[in-house]
């Protein structure tokens, strides 16, 4: 509830009656920290690069944006392109867009453009015209653009999980995308819980890389630099170099453990070597513990399936889903979590970052990820919008352990054992 900026309204953010009303229906009463400072800002003017914690609620502080700026009245072309890494969250992505503009009159028309279903569908649905709002991840987006069958004249350009979509891996696409719908009047707005400085910089880069592609020679470049709301910096400050970060740290607690308030941090140390041997350990804190929903991160696609099989075997409704699945098995596993068909899904870090599940209360490590970014995102899918969980880090004494110390050293959280559990969580 500390989430909540209780002397607020959304009424107060000058938000059209339409979303107004869709916001109240949706039980959202007051703003979120991110929400009432980015909102404003944002609908001033001008780039912005958000960060804030996990289930903060950034989802609809961009949607709000880009709701609010574009004229539903003229249909042809996309006013609105909103990327994200994985294909599940520009499905919830589109689901939230949909709902929150559902008053608009005339209605908005949100597309969704992900890889993994037949490019035919999307050919058909663009073929008259393109909706308002377009969702998608890199990929498929590009891919339509470079076809000539998604047609933009984009106000904003929208990156959810932004320093993801900026990393190596997806950062060509992604600049290529920002050159063919850039124009002059495009508004930037990158997202994200984690925002480390060099990518921080390539955000800024990204920006004006685009304007000066597109200025005629000699023609100075008047684009200003992003405004930027950063909640909690701390975790990202560490190796700042020269960055101009204004700091907005709500609580004045220390920042870093303001990205992982909620959630308490759990050690489960074993004798081993071979991720096998950890099921024992996860079959008990998943049969014993007392939980709503629970996901479970594991290195590989594969095991994932293999475990989820287990868990079924053993009594507890789980689903797969990883990058090597296939997309209608990813979504219908989602899908099933978020109406709890199912209790646990065994996932890859394909889904440690954005999805919302607002009833996981556990998130367990079968495997620690590399980065501690990683392990953030993978805490965040727990503890959203101002609830409570739990993490816990199956981990082989040694090595293993040893990087989780490393990790509770570098974002400074409390780590307490599994069997001192219950008595942490009272306190
Ligand atoms: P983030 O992207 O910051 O991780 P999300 O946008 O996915 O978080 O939001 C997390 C959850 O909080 C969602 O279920 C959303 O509906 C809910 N939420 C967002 N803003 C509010 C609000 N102002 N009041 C109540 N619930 C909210
Ligand atoms: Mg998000």
């Amino acid at each position: 509830a500390d989430e909540k900026t209780e002397q607020c309204t959304f009424a107060e953010l000058s938000l059209s009656t339409s979303l107004l009303r869709s916001l109240q229906e949706m039980g959202c009463e007051h703003p979120s920290p991110v929400q009432l400072h980015s909102i404003p800002l944002a609908l001033g003017g001008g780039d912005v690069i958000i960060q804030a914690k996990s289930g903060t609620g950034k989802t609809i502080a961009f949607c709000s944006v880009v709701l609010e700026g574009i004229d539903t009245s003229t249909a042809g072309s996309s006013q609105a392109v909103i990327l994200a890494p994985t294909r599940e969250i520009a499905m919830q992505i589109s689901d939230e867009l949909s709902r929150l503009g559902w008053y608009l009159d005339p209605p908005v028309d949100v597309g969704c453009f992900i890889g993994g279903v037949p490019i035919e569908e999307h050919e058909e649905r663009l073929s008259n015209c393109s909706p308002h709002v377009a969702v998608g991840s890199p990929g498929r987006t590009l891919k339509l653009l470079r076809d000539g069958i998604l047609l933009t004249d984009a106000r904003f350009l929208v990156l959810d999980e932004a320093d993801k979509l900026l990393d190596s891996y997806f950062r060509q696409d992604i600049f290529a995308i920002t050159e063919m719908v850039f124009t002059k009047q495009l508004q930037f707005l990158a997202v994200s819980a984690t925002f480390p400085p060099p990518l921080v910089a390539i955000a800024e880069d990204l920006f004006v890389h685009v304007e000066k592609k597109h200025a005629t020679r000699g023609q100075p470049i008047e684009r200003e630099l992003p405004h930027k709301v950063f909640l909690c910096t701390s975790a990202v400050k560490k190796d700042e170099d020269g960055l101009n970060i204004d700091e907005l740290d709500q609580d004045g607690e220390k920042a870093e453990t303001a990205l992982l308030k909620g959630v308490l941090h759990v050690r489960y140390v074993l004798e081993g070597y071979h991720v096998r041997q950890k099921l024992p350990a996860l079959l008990e804190v998943l049969t014993t513990a007392s939980y709503q929903q629970a996901f479970v991160f594991v290195a590989d696609s594969n095991n994932a399936i293999q475990i989820a099989e287990m868990l079924n075997q053993a009594g507890v409704p789980a689903a797969a889903s990883g990058g090597k699945m296939e997309q209608s098995w990813r979504t219908q596993a989602f899908a099933g979590l978020k109406r709890f068909q199912y209790r646990v899904l065994v996932c890859t870090d394909l889904m440690a970052r954005g999805i919302d599940a607002e009833n996981v209360d556990v998130v367990v490590n079968l495997n620690l990820p590399v980065e501690k970014e990683t392990y953030l995102h993978r805490s965040g899918r727990t503890a959203r919008f101002g609830s409570v969980g739990w993490m816990v880090s199956l981990v082989f004494a040694g090595e293993e352990a040893e990087h989780l110390d490393f990790f509770q050293k570098q974002l400074g959280f409390e780590l307490v054992d599994f069997a001192d559990r219950e008595a942490a969580m009272a306190a």
